[in-house]
């Protein structure tokens, strides 16, 4: 598994581009922005584009989403339905979060807790993780003991509860239902900032330690 980092945005968001090495096929993960960054590591890696793949619907996370559909005719795929108001509220994110207009679109599948997808002969499985907002996914790849977790949890910190729809608790369960209970080795790539692993975020993240209520 190839793993190339992309920061977009002003936020600095962490775009991944996930592909398998045997089939040279690639998915996009959460391509907020900066849509020719992405397109020309695709083409300087030699990858094949086969869908998108969208934790959440934040603009950050999804501004060139539609834009990358169009060129390379793939689908996007995630999150859960419950984030379809996100989508809905595109435009509006736009103004709050200080970037270009954009017009809502809407992913071609929206995935499922226990769901499997697919790039080349890598597969993912599916956590669904309410909380940052309420159709937040994370994908799993078992045999690479990784997960990408978007804005679930960071290298020291917890994503934002504050958005319409945010709710802490239901975010501390499902970090400590599906992020924690993987195992202590599994490398966390995060929506922001450096990558992690479960083992250290347990020991020292302040938000799950119990540290702080
Ligand atoms: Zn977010």
């Amino acid at each position: 598994m190839q793993i190339i980092t992309i920061p977009v945005t002003p936020f600095a968001q962490n775009c991944r581009i996930i592909a398998c090495e045997h089939t040279r096929l690639a998915v996009v993960v959460d391509p907020g922005g900066d849509c020719e960054k992405i397109t020309a590591k695709l083409t300087e890696h030699g990858l094949t584009l086969t869908a998108i793949w969208l934790t959440h619907g934040h603009l950050d996370h999804v501004g060139a989403a539609e834009q990358l559909r169009q060129q390379f005719n793939v689908n996007i795929i995630g999150p859960q339905q419950d984030e379809h108001f996100w989508f809905e509220n595109l435009p509006m994110q736009a103004q709050m979060f200080g970037f270009a207009p954009v017009t809502a679109f809407y992913p071609d599948q929206w995935l499922a807790h226990g769901d499997e997808i697919t790039v080349g002969e890598l597969r993912f499985s599916v956590r669904h993780c309410p909380g940052h907002t309420p159709g937040h996914v994370v994908f799993y790849q078992s045999q690479q003991q990784c997960v990408i977790v978007g804005d679930v949890i960071f290298n020291g910190s917890i994503g934002r509860t504050d958005f319409p729809k945010g709710n802490s608790e239901q975010l501390i369960a499902s970090i400590n239902s599906q992020i924690l209970t993987l195992p202590d080795n599994t490398r966390i790539l995060a929506g922001h900032g450096s990558d992690t692993t479960v083992g250290h975020e347990k020991q020292t993240n302040p938000f799950i330690s119990g540290r702080y209520g």
